[in-house]
């Protein structure tokens, strides 16, 4: 496995570190900003360097922040941070928030990744479709007409539209009414789009508190693919691999996706056995999700690389909520790139005929 050196992902840890140690709301909200302006840069600040060795001008940062970062530019690291951190009552929680932080791209460093030829994972021009997002009809914004037509632009072959189940209801999930509702709006999209395009309706099934889905089997069947994803329980430190073995086994589940919930920073997501869980999602055909929203990252690439070491298959996804965060597919694919993934593995690298076969029959896929 390759691995990562991500200078703004650097810089922008140290902002957010420095974000944390303030007292005053508005200093914090400053370097919040920063630390995002760095995360979302094209390039890497080193080739923001004039020949002078003089930083231009970037949107969003402010002096504070210019000084952070010609210091980590010059000395690797950032003593004016690590001093304030030190001197902050919140610096436990800092540490800890940094632990929080580990294996994240910037987008940089995505773009990079997606063109260094010396990595063999899947590249951009073998992704097919997208098969996590979210329309109008749960939270996201675009209507189903709407994602077929950006992927069309993003030359995708097909792609799911996977809003929430009814059983999540802050994330105003359907109901059954809805989805058929939905089914309709889809069927009349394929109708338009020919052979050219084919929309497939998903749903983003809730995992319970023990493993069980919010959809029965008669449910889950009107769909042509159903994610499992965990949304709750997710700052516990007790084990749940009993949890997560049960969504596996859910003979609906083609993808488990977003596999820990962790959120950057935030939340480190469901503690397991992992290995065990990739495991059995091998043996089952269940596709492992590398969920490319740029503060999930979830599966990273190191732990990607231990679900390949598996035999586990993967589904790189978007986790889209607008038209634009389809763009978040490319995130996915660094991952997938760095853990040295074959396309082979990567259901969103198959022909449709291939794919639909594994939705109608998952042990066609499995660990042989
Ligand atoms: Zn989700």
């Amino acid at each position: 496995m390759k691995d990562s050196s991500d200078i703004n992902a650097i810089v922008g840890g140290y902002l957010r570190d420095l974000a944390n140690a303030q007292a005053s709301p508005q200093k914090a909200f400053g370097y919040k900003r920063a630390a995002a302006a760095i995360f979302d840069l094209d390039v890497p600040l080193t080739r923001l360097l004039d020949p002078d060795g003089n930083l231009g001008r970037i949107a969003g940062i402010g002096p504070g922040s210019e000084r952070v970062i010609r210091e980590v530019l010059e000395l690797g690291m950032s003593p004016i941070v690590e001093e304030a951190v030190e001197h902050s009552t919140r610096r436990a929680d800092i540490h800890r928030q940094r632990t929080l932080r580990q294996h994240f791209l910037s987008k940089a460093e995505v773009r990079r990744i997606l063109s260094d030829t010396t990595l063999g994972g899947p590249a951009l021009d073998q992704y097919l479709g997208d098969l996590q997002m979210h329309s109008e009809w749960s939270d996201g914004s675009p209507t189903v007409m709407d994602i077929a037509a950006a992927c069309i632009a993003r030359g995708y072959h097909y792609a799911a539209v996977t809003d929430h189940s009814h059983g999540l209801k802050i994330a105003g999930g359907m109901s059954m009414a809805e989805a058929a509702e939905q089914r309709r709006a889809i069927d009349a999209v394929n109708g338009e789009c020919g052979d050219r395009f084919r929309l497939l309706q998903g749903i983003e099934a809730n995992i319970d508190e023990t493993g069980g889905l919010d959809l029965t089997a008669k449910e889950s069947a009107t769909f042509d693919i159903v994610l499992a994803a965990p949304h709750s329980r997710l700052r516990k430190s007790d084990d749940q691999t009993d949890r997560m073995l049960t969504a596996v086994g859910h003979p609906a589940v083609r993808i488990l996706a977003h596999p820990r919930g962790r959120m950057s920073g935030a939340r480190a997501g469901v503690a397991a056995n992992w290995d065990a869980i990739f495991s059995a999602a091998a043996d089952a055909g269940v596709a492992i999700e590398i969920d490319g929203d740029p503060a999930r990252q979830d599966l990273d690439y190191t732990m990607a690389r231990r679900a390949l070491d598996s035999g586990c298959i993967f589904a790189l996804d978007s986790d889209a909520h607008t038209t634009a965060q389809l763009a978040y597919a490319e995130t996915a694919l660094a991952h997938a790139r760095l853990a040295e993934i074959p396309a082979d593995r990567v259901v969103n690298c198959w022909p449709l005929d291939r794919l639909l076969g594994w939705l109608r029959d998952r042990s066609l896929e499995r660990r042989s």
